[in-house]
């Protein structure tokens, strides 16, 4: 398969498969600056702009050679056992925040309806959000398209606190009180999931008080008829540019996902970092 521009496959732990995952934001343009960010932007993006038709050339490409066989012959796949060997799902994932696309609801029905054609029905389409623009009429409108053809939302939530969210989110503008807002607002109309990283910041994680107040927002949520069907806890795996930032240990991450189901009964899962950490 030759260099694609907008999509790519990686084998995924979490989806325990390969997921396939659609760049909409070529261009690095983000609405936060995360602390533990993993893209690069001390280089220029190479492609500024969403060349849509061969985005969907791209996908169709990798889902017919996974359904060949010939996308686990790749150097990078070829270690996965044969029944390790499938699609998990296609997630809207890249170097930014995918829903702030202006063609985001066009793009989204666009791959639905090529996955549909492709036999791909039944395979999960995640969006992986900030939740900041979540409130587009546009942005809900792909959200129900994605409801009808197997999606789901991760939202992101890395905070309880506005103090924390600033500080480990850098926000552009986007109050955390907006993001709660419209997770609750998501989760009012479909169950959805809860991605929140967890990080140490100059050799110190998350305060008590922070991972308290964390869970209080979560049961909030579900106090005020939002459905969430998962939540998952998981830390740094790569070093991010900002140095002082570090994975949470094992026993940290595990401990934050058992205080989410002790205060709030819903399903944690943890995420490990420290063992895939280079320094
Ligand atoms: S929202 Fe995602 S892409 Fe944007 S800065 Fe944070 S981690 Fe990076």
């Amino acid at each position: 398969m030759g260099q694609a521009r907008y999509v790519y496959a990686v084998l995924s732990r979490r989806a325990r498969g390969v997921s396939i995952g659609i760049n909409l934001n070529p261009d690095k343009i983000c609405n936060f600056d995360c602390i533990y960010c993993q893209v690069d932007r001390t280089t220029p993006p190479e492609l500024r702009e969403v060349d849509e038709e061969v985005l969907l050339d791209e996908l169709a490409s990798i889902l017919s050679s996974a359904r060949g066989g010939t996308l686990f012959q790749e150097p990078a796949f070829a270690s996965i056992p044969p029944e390790g060997r499938r699609i998990a799902d296609i997630s809207f994932a890249g170097d930014g925040e995918p829903t702030t696309y202006p063609r985001f609801r066009e793009i989204v029905a666009s791959v639905v309806a090529l996955k549909e054609r492709l036999g791909f029905g039944s395979l999960k389409i995640a969006v992986l959000t900030n939740c900041t623009v979540l409130d587009r009429p546009a942005v809900q409108e792909a959200l129900e398209i994605l409801d009808r053809s197997s999606g789901e939302i991760w939202a992101k939530l890395d905070a309880g606190t506005e103090a924390y969210y600033e500080k480990v989110c850098v926000p552009g503008g986007a109050r955390f009180a907006k993001v709660l807002y419209n997770i609750l607002e998501t989760a009012r109309r479909r169950p959805i999931v809860i991605q929140s990283l967890f990080l140490s910041l100059d050799g110190a994680g998350p305060s008590r008080q922070e991972i308290a107040a964390y869970c209080g927002r979560l049961r909030e949520i579900l106090e005020e008829g939002g459905r969430i069907k998962l939540v998952q806890v998981y830390t740094v795996a790569r070093r991010p540019a900002v140095s002082s930032v570090a994975p949470l240990g094992d026993a940290e991450v595990d401990a934050i996902a058992e205080e989410v189901r002790r205060s709030t009964s819903l399903p944690a899962e943890s995420y490990y970092g420290s063992s895939a950490w280079r320094e």
